[in-house]
């Protein structure tokens, strides 16, 4: 996806030809214009599509208080990004230039046109995705976070914004323009961080709601209407639930208490997801599902982190953590697993490279001549060990007990004990790891209570994931660690005849966060796209029900 930035304009820089405005022409009304006039404000949640056939249109950002014009649109030429269809805000001001005609097309025609013209909404679709990708490389100011980069709060807001690809930009608080703009917007009480939007409005140690809502994120997804399907989780196994139910005609919400990505979001490289030869890092793979899911109609929900689910008759009612009721017929979680972390000084800044969660053949090959550390008492810990024994030069198993026997098969032990190049610290800890782009040292404390520090360009953390699901216990059977029990797992009963069917009919667990799943992107990504068929076939079994259009397919 990387694209160069000359080949995002040339997406980005379309000229509509004689049959692309034929084809709008319908969709939309004509306006004349006058120089100076607004066609839509920032932060206009509805703003639409807008074609210039004559004259010329701009696009302002006023978010430092100056105006800094960030395109122009000429005749021929429109205005619009990825937010008409996400149904996000607006980022800047559309004005007339030059004036002319514009015709203007409303956000619901927008998505029509994608449904129903695909020469001419793949144009648009392009176009928009490229132009985001450009707004996010110009850093344009629509954001403005300002704090100490050692603050949580600050973390939490980048996770936020940067997940979700929210044009920002981060200035410690003692940057002279930090200063002159909390200044000139009288900040007057004692923050930690504080959200500048759009150069207007100042929020003071905010969650990433408030931000949402202060940038219009608030998603539009109506609590009164009553969708086919409601997706819980925006990582990979989530987002391709929505993009297969979407693209099969059934009306879908996804939300997500962060953004999209997931887990998958965090990891700067994926080299074993198909189609990708060289890698693609997780941001991009959860744009282009986001794009993907919106382009054939799911509304995406964020911030929203769901908190209780219920039934009354055939209609699921999803509690969000602002109070929030959405009602769908049935439901999909897709909620993953968080990794348990050592809680590392410097940890992030390994992340991917050295710091991994997992051992395969891909982690394997970085690490060929150098020593690596596994810490972790577990089978996984064990199995890991065992792999990369055969391709680095030591693995140091690290584990906290006194011994392996409670936590790890004996076989397993056994084989360890008999490979010469594993060596096993039991009592250990460890304490730092430090490097320069890449992992060089961790340093373990040892049950002699020294410190050992050891020429490593890895260490696996295999201590376990925990699933989210606390939530759900009571609705639904988990297994003994807590993660979802769904189809034959379930034994000899009716929801084990359906795949990721949990043990409430209607309600499907999809990726890491189902028990017995393969932690990993594509299997994740192939359960959300295969779960649909299934919502498909629950949904035709109940009275009123769309049709089973991919039942078979
Ligand atoms: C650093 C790292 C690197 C990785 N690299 C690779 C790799 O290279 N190749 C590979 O195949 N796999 C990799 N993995 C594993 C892979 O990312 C996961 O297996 C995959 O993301 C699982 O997808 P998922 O959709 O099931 O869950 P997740 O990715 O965990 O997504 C779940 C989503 O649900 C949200 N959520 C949780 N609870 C709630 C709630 N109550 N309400 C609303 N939202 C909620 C979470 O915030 C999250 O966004 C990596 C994992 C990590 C951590």
């Amino acid at each position: 996806m990387a694209h160069t930035i000359e080949k995002l304009m040339a997406l980005s820089d379309v000229v509509l030809t004689d049959d692309h405005l034929a084809l709008l022409a319908p969709f939309g009304t004509v306006h004349s214009t006058r120089p100076g006039d607004e066609i839509f404000p920032a932060g206009d949640p509805e703003s639409p599509l807008v074609v210039v056939l004559s004259g010329q249109a701009g696009i302002v950002d006023r978010s430092d208080g100056n105006d800094t014009l960030l395109r122009t649109a000429n005749a021929r030429e429109f205005v619009g990004e990825l937010a008409i269809l996400t149904g996000q805000s607006s980022f800047a001001d559309c004005l007339t230039r030059e004036g002319g005609e514009v015709l203007v097309v409303p956000r619901s025609s927008v998505q029509e046109i994608i449904a129903t013209i695909p020469q001419l909404g793949d144009v648009l679709v392009s176009a928009f995705a490229a132009r985001r990708q450009l707004l996010l490389r110009a850093s344009s100011a629509s954001l403005t976070l300002i704090g100490p980069v050692t603050s949580p709060r600050l973390e939490q807001l980048q996770e936020f914004v940067g997940r979700n690809q929210i044009p920002h930009r981060w200035l410690s608080p003692d940057d002279p323009v930090a200063i002159s703009v909390l200044n000139r917007l009288g900040a007057n009480s004692e923050a930690e961080v504080w959200v500048v939007v759009r150069g207007q409005k100042l929020l003071a140690d905010p969650t990433p709601l408030k931000v949402a809502k202060a940038i219009g994120l608030d998603l539009g997804v109506c609590p009164g209407t009553t969708v086919d399907l409601i997706v819980v989780g925006a990582g990979p196994a989530g987002l391709s639930a929505a993009v297969y139910a979407a693209s099969e005609g059934l009306s879908t919400v996804i939300v997500d208490d962060i953004g999209i990505g997931g887990q998958a979001g965090s990891s700067s490289l994926i080299e074993n997801y198909l189609g990708f030869p060289t890698g693609i890092s997780g941001t991009d793979l959860a744009f282009l599902a986001e794009v993907q899911a919106v382009k054939f109609g799911s509304r995406i929900s964020y911030p929203r982190e769901a908190s209780a689910l219920s039934h009354d008759g055939d209609v699921f009612t999803l509690r969000l953590d602002d109070m929030t009721d959405l009602r769908g017929r049935a439901v999909v979680i897709a909620t993953g697993a968080k990794y348990r972390d050592l809680g590392l000084p410097d940890q992030s800044t390994f992340q991917g490279v050295g710091l991994y969660y997992a051992a395969t053949e891909l982690e394997a090959r970085r690490c060929r001549t150098d020593d690596v550390v596994v810490v972790g008492a577990g089978n996984s810990a064990g199995q890991a060990a065992m792999f990369l024994s055969r391709s680095v030069s030591n693995v140091h198993l690290i584990c906290r007990g006194p011994n392996l026997e409670r936590t790890m098969s004996q076989y397993l032990i056994s084989r360890l004990e008999r490979t010469a190049n594993v060596r096993i610290h039991t009592g250990s800890v460890v304490q730092r790891i430090a490097g320069g782009e890449q992992l060089e040292k961790v340093t373990v404390r040892t049950s002699s209570g020294e410190d050992m520090v050891i020429d490593a360009c890895a260490l696996f953390i295999m201590i376990g994931a925990e699933p989210r699901t606390d939530w759900l216990r009571g609705m639904l059977e988990l297994d003994d660690h807590g993660f979802i029990l769904t189809g034959a797992d379930l034994g000899p009963n009716p929801s084990g005849m359906i795949p990721f069917q949990t043990s409430h009919p209607g309600v499907f667990a999809v990726g890491d966060v189902r028990s017995g799943s393969i932690k990993r992107v594509a299997s994740a990504v192939g359960e959300g796209a295969v779960v649909v068929n299934a919502v498909h076939r629950y949904l035709a079994s109940r009275q009123g029900a769309p049709e089973a259009v991919a039942a078979n397919r």
